[in-house]
């Protein structure tokens, strides 16, 4: 693990006031190399080989999402993908994009779909998710 991403966690966890697990560190250093949302299957993977069971990786992630230091990006494929919250606040995301050819989700940071204007009264909006389909740079380029 390289130093720097170490103190990140380090931050990360003391600015949420969260105590350093062996489980918390990992998942958390996972999160922040992929920089892009996974599946709590895809962190189980990249967890390897000292993987922690399903059932703390679960709790982890809901830890983190009670912190405000994780969140849900989205869903896909009845899978919810999480990633960190440091690149969207807390009402909204940026948009991601998945490729259908490689099926890789990338986070589009920098970009933004503002809240929809014209909402019928009476409507709270806590979020708002989008996530475009389509082919990736390398894809289309290859001639899918
Ligand atoms: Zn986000
Ligand atoms: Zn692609
Ligand atoms: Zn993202």
């Amino acid at each position: 693990m390289k130093p720097d991403i170490n103190s990140r966690i380090d931050n990360l966890l003391r600015s949420a006031n969260l105590r350093r697990t062996a489980p918390s560190i990992a998942i958390l250093s996972v999160l922040l190399q992929a920089d892009k949302p996974l599946t709590q299957d895809q962190i189980a993977v990249n967890l390897a080989p000292a993987i922690p069971n399903k059932v703390t990786i679960y709790r982890v992630l809901e830890r983190f999402c009670k912190a405000g230091l994780v969140h849900k990006a989205f869903m896909h494929k009845r899978a919810v993908h999480f990633e960190l919250a440091n690149h969207c606040s807390t009402v909204q995301c940026h948009p991601h994009f998945t490729c259908k050819k490689c099926g890789v989700t990338q986070c589009l940071i920098g970009l933004s779909s503002p809240i929809v204007k014209g909402l019928k009264k009476g409507f709270v909006i806590h979020r708002q998710q989008v996530r475009l389909e389509g082919l990736c740079p390398e894809c289309a380029l290859r001639g899918a």
